[in-house]
């Protein structure tokens, strides 16, 4: 039921952090992932990381910000796999400021990388996964898809749509048996959070606090639930959004 032998994955940022820790999930489970980011160095170790789990994998270069980069990742793909079956849309980034002091270069730099980016992938992949005969999307929104975040509105507003995006497309692709959902992580311990949690006094201690499972998640805490929705397990699940947070948004 969870078995990916055989299938293609794609994962968006999969060099580093969540992603990483997604494309290893896949990789144990079978399938062959491709890790697409900007970084190719990074790119590199994680491949290796994910041969050494039995995975006939590689990197390609995508900003998927850009996108013509983005066609010719999802036009090489299919060259060299002769298929896809899976996209992790995960890439992403934040700009730390408040409304009143975020340009518009900023805001736009944050949804491109973490709102448009998915409509892009998807969008590239959707022929693909329909000669397929049917495939798995995952988009990555954060507990900012529900909750507002005065620190980082262009985060929350793009996470916010990462959740509408995924339920329209589920709705959309449903008869080409494509099944779209999302998933929302708390507060994980990567790059991306380096700076809030060297910058911002005493939260590491008050996301222990708040979270049920009383510690921060590990990239590897998001492989299960990439599995699950990246498997025929999950064939009857579409449209929704699973937080994968330690119990942080059901504490008060
Ligand atoms: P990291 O900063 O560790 O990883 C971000 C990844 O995105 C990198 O692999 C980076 O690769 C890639 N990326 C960024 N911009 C682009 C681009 N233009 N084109 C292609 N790839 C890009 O962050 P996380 O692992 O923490 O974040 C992964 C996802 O999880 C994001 O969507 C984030 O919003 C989400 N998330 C994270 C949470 C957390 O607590 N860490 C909480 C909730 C959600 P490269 O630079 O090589 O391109």
């Amino acid at each position: 039921m969870f078995d990916l032998t055989g299938k293609v994955a794609l994962v968006t940022g999969g060099n580093g952090g969540i992603g990483l820790g997604m494309a290893q999930g896949l990789a144990k489970a079978g399938a062959r992932v491709i890790v697409a980011a900007r970084n190719a160095q990074k790119s590199a170790a994680a491949v290796e990381s994910l041969k050494a789990l039995g995975s006939d994998s590689f990197a390609l270069a995508l900003d998927v910000t850009d996108e013509a980069s983005v066609q010719q990742a999802f036009d090489e793909v299919v060259a060299r796999c002769g298929r896809l079956d899976i996209l992790v849309n995960n890439a992403g980034t934040t700009v730390r400021k408040p409304v009143d002091q975020l340009a518009l270069a900023e805001w736009h730099q944050v949804m491109d990388t973490n709102l448009t980016s998915a409509f892009l992938c998807s969008r590239a992949a959707h022929p693909h996964l329909k000669a397929a005969g049917g495939g798995k999307i995952i988009n990555i929104g954060s507990m900012m898809s529900i909750f507002g975040a005065p620190y980082a509105p262009a985060y929350a507003a793009s996470k916010a749509g990462i959740v509408q995006l995924t339920k329209s497309t589920a709705l959309s692709w449903a008869a080409d048996h494509i099944q779209v959902n999302a998933i929302l992580p708390g507060w994980f311990e990567t790059e991306l959070t380096d700076g809030a949690r060297n910058q911002i006094p005493g939260l590491y201690e008050r996301v222990k606090a708040r979270a049920a499972a009383g510690r921060w998640g590990q990239p590897s805490d998001i492989a299960g639930t990439a599995v699950f929705l990246a498997s025929p397990a999950s064939d009857y699940v579409t449209g929704t959004a699973i937080p994968v947070d330690g119990g942080f948004s059901i504490s008060g």
